[in-house]
């Protein structure tokens, strides 16, 4: 047995279900967490009930359960920057030519670089959501899954996909959609050759057609015939822009969220990507399935498609977590700068119905837990998974938050995470990925970038 302990930090945020000692739970001045073998045996104050092989000087840093990331698209880190004054459907067109051009040496560099961002910003658990499949170029899903591994980090790759081409009044080019048939076997072999259902999995695959206005109503709906016959979660983008809305009710006569209801897309097993225009029967009724939101608020603005009814989602009882989304519309991997974004976005129309930090907190860790479908991480209580993310809040960054250190790291500017243990195991230790080279990684993203600006 393998025991670390993480000794005397400032506090322990714990986002346990103690809501009456705050927001994000439990918060433990001067807390120690033991861990054997990737599980956290104890968290506490003085001394732990066992020695430890190894100790981590937690003095001057707030530790935080790892964050769970709820949505994204690796392959985007590579096409940062463009298409800047583009809406939603303005930018995918200008985008989509460029990533008609994915391949493996493009996927491998994409992901390696946005997940050691992620895990550098403290997230331990992420998910992805791969959908750009061009013609002959073979399954890029396990080219992710291999980078996810090398670094150590937990995975949830979404196997996506598009059926909807231009040719079919679909928005992607002909280029990048598959057929209904090949969408829906490569989805069902990922989840037999990949996904972990046991508990602590480090990879677990979910199904995940790409958005109403990319994929036929024949695709989202054996989709969802297909997951809960292999009993994965489902995953979607939904809601999140106007034109999107518009392109429904054209189409189908349908909002949104009434075709999702139409095609069997409700329900706890099932999670979309934004929900920004709901109006508020669409709330209601994600509430009352019990179905997810993943917030991506920095995307949301970076696209002009608005703000998440959060509050109103949380009324209702919805599972509600945050995503940063591509870095194409991010411009960056940085969950932890998310918590900061969903609270301030929150609070701009009044201070009344806005998300505190704390309650920000908690959607990017046990939210985001709730969404993966997950009880074994998203917070740190004895016999959760040691996803541990601890932040240092004894240098110039946090000068001045003496009255309340936490609140000072989540609401001040975006922090570097000091260690970040995944399962135990160390991936960030002093700042410092552990599990692979920094700037190699940033080389091999570099190098592989300036290929696709030159010819896309
Ligand atoms: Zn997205």
């Amino acid at each position: 047995m393998t025991t670390v302990l993480l000794d005397s930090c400032e506090f322990v945020v714990t986002v346990d279900d103690d809501v009456s000692a705050g927001e994000a739970g439990t918060e433990i001045a001067g807390g120690s967490i033991l861990i054997e073998d990737g599980v956290i045996a104890w968290v506490g104050t003085g001394a732990p009930p066992a020695e430890a092989d190894e100790r981590i000087d937690g003095r001057g840093t707030i530790a935080l359960p790892g964050l769970v990331n709820t949505h994204h698209h690796l392959y985007q880190t590579l096409t940062r920057a463009r298409a800047a004054r583009e809406g939603l459907f303005g930018w995918l067109v200008a985008l989509y030519p460029v990533w008609a051009g994915v391949d493996a040496e493009w996927v491998h560099a994409a992901a390696r670089a946005g997940l050691a961002q992620l895990a550098l910003a403290g997230t331990s658990t992420t998910t992805d959501h791969h959908y750009i499949h061009p013609k002959g170029i073979g399954e890029l899903l396990e080219v992710e899954i291999e980078a996810a591994r090398a670094l150590g980090m937990r995975f949830h790759p979404c196997r996506g996909s598009m059926d909807l081409g231009e040719a079919d009044g679909g928005l992607p080019p002909d280029s990048v959609v598959e057929t209904t048939e090949q969408a829906l076997e490569r989805s069902e072999d990922a989840v037999r050759r990949f996904h972990d259902p046991s508990p602590g999995a480090m990879l677990r695959i979910a199904i995940a057609p790409c958005s109403p206005f990319s994929v036929t109503e024949r695709l989202m709906r054996e989709s969802a015939e297909l997951a809960r016959r292999v009993g994965v979660l489902l995953h979607t983008h939904l809601a999140e822009t106007l034109d999107e809305e518009r392109f429904c009710v054209e189409r189908f006569g349908r909002r949104p969220l009434e075709l999702m209801d139409d095609w069997g897309w409700v329900g706890p097993d099932v999670w979309f990507a934004h929900g920004v225009h709901l109006d508020d029967k669409d709330v209601r009724r994600i509430g009352e399935t019990s179905s997810g939101v993943a917030s991506c608020p920095s995307s949301n603005l970076r696209l002009g498609a608005g703000v998440a009814p959060v509050r109103g989602l949380l009324e209702e009882r919805a599972r509600v977590g945050l995503g940063v989304d591509g870095p194409a519309s991010n411009e960056a991997s940085d969950l932890f700068g998310e918590i900061r974004q969903a609270m301030l976005v929150s609070r701009a129309a009044g201070p009344e119905r806005g998300l505190s930090d704390r309650e920000a907190l908690r959607l990017a860790t046990r939210g985001g837990a709730e969404i993966l479908g997950r009880d074994d991480i998203g917070s740190i209580e004895r016999g959760r998974r040691a996803d541990v993310a601890v932040f240092a809040v004894d240098g110039l960054a946090q000068v001045g938050a003496e009255a309340d250190p936490v609140a000072g790291l989540l609401m001040g500017a975006s922090q570097r995470v000091r260690h970040l243990l995944v399962e135990g195991r160390p991936v960030v230790r002093d700042g410092r990925l552990v599990t692979a080279d920094e700037e190699e990684i940033g080389r091999e993203g570099h190098r592989v970038a300036r290929r696709i600006a030159e010819t896309g």
